[in-house]
């Protein structure tokens, strides 16, 4: 399982559709001062279903939305797609790939899908959950993020471990049960 595709239009700096593809093993990103490296990191974050617009450097929300150059006016919409490789069937999905999606129009409206099919934030925060691949996985690594890990409590740094072990789903609906 590892991401395969991404597929960015309007959000931040990309005004026209970036396509990228990415290989099996650690990609990193490199690249100039303010040539979008980080802007890549916070697309995917937010479409795996980030909600919080200062994590994604913003004030609010569409914020994420090309808003415009000297010579370019700004748009209406951003939309990520992100692919995963789904050959082995880790994903509940008879589908070799999985492809998830946000849009965000500038009148405040969202929409998120799977495989093209209109879905709820949730299903796609269950979807990840425990795959390491969530907003808060591990398979991203930001700025600093190593050094967060390193130096953190040690009750934080046990969620890391056990999303790996593949028990934050079940934890999550034992508290869900209590809550009812
Ligand atoms: P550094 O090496 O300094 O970390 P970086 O490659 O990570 O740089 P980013 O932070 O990804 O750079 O990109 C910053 C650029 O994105 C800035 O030029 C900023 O104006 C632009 N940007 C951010 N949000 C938007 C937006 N909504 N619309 C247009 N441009 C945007
Ligand atoms: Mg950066």
């Amino acid at each position: 399982m590892y991401l395969k595709r991404l597929e960015i239009k309007g959000f931040k700096s990309f005004a026209d559709k970036v396509d990228l593809e990415f290989d099996k093993g650690i990609t990193a990103i490199v690249g100039p001062n303010g040539s979008g490296k980080s802007n890549i990191y916070d697309s995917i974050k937010w479409v795996l279903g980030e909600q919080s617009a200062k994590t994604l450097r913003g004030s609010k929300m569409d914020d994420i939305i090309f808003a415009g150059t000297e010579s370019r006016k700004g748009l209406g919409c951003a939309e990520v797609s992100l692919t995963i490789d789904n050959s082995k069937k880790m994903f509940p999905y008879d589908y070799s790939e999985i492809t998830v999606t946000r849009r965000l129009y500038k009148s405040g409206e969202s929409e998120y899908l799977i495989n093209n099919t209109q879905c709820r934030l949730k299903d796609i925060t269950e979807l990840f959950m425990d795959t390491g691949i969530g907003t808060d996985g591990y398979s991203l690594i930001g700025q600093g993020k190593i050094e967060e890990i390193l130096s953190s409590k040690s009750e934080d740094r046990r969620m890391l471990f056990e999303e790996a072990a593949g028990i934050v789903k079940y934890k999550t609906r034992k508290l869900e049960a209590e809550k009812k």
